[in-house]
């Protein structure tokens, strides 16, 4: 069982290992955030919530969005047309943003690496990327259960003048056919749904929802459908942690999605969701201090898979 005690408990050991990490350098206005913050939020099946530090520090969503355009695109376009057409379900143990495997494969390999984002993010319907955006905010906030979330402006410009590797990924995406659609349309919307803001609580609330089989543990309202839950709850083990994936699943075994803003989405099928913000990254991009906290907790709980 989890109590407020065992999550201080997290706090404190994992804020032992913050020092050792780095905000994300590539884009600046990450890099100036304080790294030494560190907060975590569980929320169980019945919507329980328990929290402990910097819970409700906005931070950016990243690549835990990629989670949420997933589930726009099989709205929109079908599980079995997106994952035979345009992504595969295959970890590639390469880095988030690499786009050596792009050559060899025309499918990028999951919907969690760039590449696999920027195509899903290509399909979702809507005929501008303010259209898409509405749509995705509007799921985004639903999902998190907060009315609130907005899109940060200062990262999402930061994004847009300095991404010139995902402009690399796309063209590329469009040159071999599976980017749909104008390239500058869909890389503006893949921008802003990495710089929405959101806090270790709404990470919590979208992954207790994950957990809970597509159903939001506060209000029992059904928002996904159960396989869909079922599908990123596998994505996020295979492929949640970048190239950390299986060292993730050895040292912790939780499923498991992270982003280059510092957030953790973790899903226990059944038993609760646990959103972590931790900036101070690894050389893999994953939350220093959060993979800690994980670590203590799942030493603790005797709840992992394996
Ligand atoms: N906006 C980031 C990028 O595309 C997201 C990466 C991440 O969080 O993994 O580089």
């Amino acid at each position: 069982m989890i109590t407020q005690e065992l999550l201080e408990d997290a706090l404190k050991y994992g804020k032992c290992f913050v020092r050792n990490g780095n905000t994300a350098s590539y884009i600046p206005e990450l890099q100036r955030v304080n790294k030494y913050q560190l907060g975590i939020c569980a929320v169980g099946m019945d919507g329980e919530v328990m929290e402990a530090g910097d819970s409700r520090v906005p931070f950016t969503i990243q690549s835990i969005s990629k989670i949420i355009s997933l589930i726009l695109a099989i709205r929109d376009r079908g599980a079995d047309y997106l994952f035979h057409d345009k992504v595969g379900v295959e970890p590639t143990g390469d880095p988030f943003n690499s786009i050596i495997k792009l050559e060899t494969k025309t499918r990028p390999f999951n919907p969690f690496i760039n590449a696999g984002a920027i195509a899903v993010a290509s399909c979702i319907n809507g005929d501008s990327s303010d259209e898409k955006f509405e749509r995705f905010l509007s799921l985004t906030r639903k999902l998190c259960n907060n009315e609130t979330i907005e899109l940060n402006e200062n990262v999402y410009r930061s994004e847009k003048e300095t991404g010139d590797r995902n402009r690399a990924l796309a063209y590329y995406l469009k040159a071999s056919g599976v980017l749909e659609g104008d390239v500058e349309e869909c890389l503006d919307f893949y921008f802003k749904m990495c710089s929405v803001n959101v806090t270790a609580l709404d990470v919590a609330n979208l992954s207790g929802l994950l957990a809970n089989h597509g159903c939001c543990p506060a209000t029992k309202e059904a928002l996904i459908e159960s396989q869909s839950a079922k599908a990123i709850r596998a994505l996020m083990l295979t492929c949640g942690m970048y190239d950390g994936s299986g060292e993730f699943a050895m040292t912790v075994g939780f499923p498991a999605k992270s982003g280059v803003g510092g957030g953790i989405a973790v899903s226990l099928a059944g038993r609760m969701g646990i959103g972590v913000f931790g900036p101070a990254l690894d050389e893999k991009g994953n939350s220093v201090g959060g993979i800690k906290m994980l670590e203590f907790l799942s030493d603790r709980l005797n709840c992992q898979l394996f």
